[in-house]
């Protein structure tokens, strides 16, 4: 009797496990079910670095990255240059607050305002585009975005000091917000000042796969929709020695926990992008908005503050080159985002 109960677990426990490996989401290929554990440890240890980050706005200190490619934003990332004799891109503006010492490091690295020809800005919150209009101004360059940030950036954005952002445009000075509007996501809370920034003009709206030259460069924009309404990727190739490294910026990932409190989340969006991950590999310098997501911050000893990885960064390069960082971030959010889709189908 006994012996038939035993069966009888080990039989169940059997189908079980058959059960469960039939129904774990797996990525599409090329990701691998190995690339999805390594890339929900990454996604664990960005979180943890990004705590460290207790003033984003703060000043940094500017390095080169690889090549012609140089970090010259603030304590949590956001301003990268890519340099040529003919002209620079600049990619994001930073914070308002943080315009000067952005502007400081560009002179720090060798480089002069004036010859910043573009200013790519990956979405319009105010870490990212608060300086837009400054460094406009300062380098007379044309500033490019993604077609459906063009209203906020002009509008600017001016909420007050710690509110929620609102995946919308804000109401027009001097209104309340719109009845029926979409709320505010609570998720998408920005540190005090964070979301203000004054209107810039925008000189040349991006569409997904547009390509932008500058001189000798050439940036290709992929519209990522998600955190904002035409959050933008770029893809670059910089050259050191006799190689040339390829470099993909990403902005930015929203997890999809109720599709309803994102504007700008939709399945077919998500899928767009997971689609646009593919497209881009191989990835050998990632790049975020944010300096915790980054391959060469990621890509370091586990215990290490995010100021001994920026140290390392500023003295050595070779970090930054790790090809299963994207493709392992990239793994894990797909199937973080089809999991997350099966629960919200299963309400
Ligand atoms: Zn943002």
């Amino acid at each position: 009797m006994r012996r038939n109960f035993l069966l009888t677990a080990l039989l169940i426990a059997t189908c079980w496990a058959f059960i469960q490996a039939q129904t774990a989401i797996l990525p599409k290929p090329p990701f691998t079910a190995r690339a999805v554990e390594l890339g929900k440890q990454l996604a664990a240890k960005s979180l943890e670095i990004r705590q460290q980050i207790t003033n984003p706005s703060g000043p940094a200190e500017p390095f080169k990255i690889m090549g012609n490619l140089y970090f010259a934003g603030v304590s949590n990332g956001e301003v990268y240059l890519l340099t040529s004799p003919q002209g620079h891109v600049m990619f994001g503006a930073g914070y308002a607050v943080a315009a000067e010492s952005v502007e400081k490091n560009i002179e720090k690295l060798g480089f002069k305002m004036t010859d910043i020809k573009a200013i790519l800005l990956n979405h319009n919150h105010g870490d990212q585009s608060g300086a837009a209009s400054y460094m406009k101004k300062k380098s007379g360059a044309a500033v490019m975005a993604g077609f459906a940030e063009i209203p906020f950036l002009e509008h600017g954005g001016a909420l007050p000091a710690g509110a929620a952002v609102p995946n919308i445009p804000p109401a027009p000075r001097g209104q309340g917000q719109g009845q029926g509007a979409p709320q505010p996501n609570p998720n998408q809370f920005q540190p005090a000042g964070a979301n203000q920034y004054p209107p810039v003009k925008v000189d040349r709206a991006l569409f997904d796969g547009d390509v932008i030259k500058v001189g000798p460069l050439t940036v290709t924009a992929y519209l990522m929709p998600g955190h904002s309404a035409s959050s933008t990727s770029f893809l670059y190739t910089v050259r050191e020695g006799n190689r040339d490294y390829r470099v993909f910026e990403f902005c930015c990932w929203e997890y999809p926990e109720d599709l309803s409190r994102g504007a700008y989340i939709t399945e077919a969006s998500v899928r767009h992008n997971l689609e646009t991950f593919r497209k881009v590999l191989p990835v050998d310098i990632y790049l975020e908005t944010g300096a915790y997501g980054w391959s060469g911050t990621l890509n370091q000893a586990p215990n290490l503050t995010i100021t001994e990885r920026m140290a390392k960064l500023r003295a050595d390069n070779r970090p930054w080159l790790n090809r299963d960082i994207f493709a392992a971030l990239s793994a894990a959010r797909e199937v973080e985002f089809e999991e997350k889709l099966q629960k919200i189908g299963a309400r």
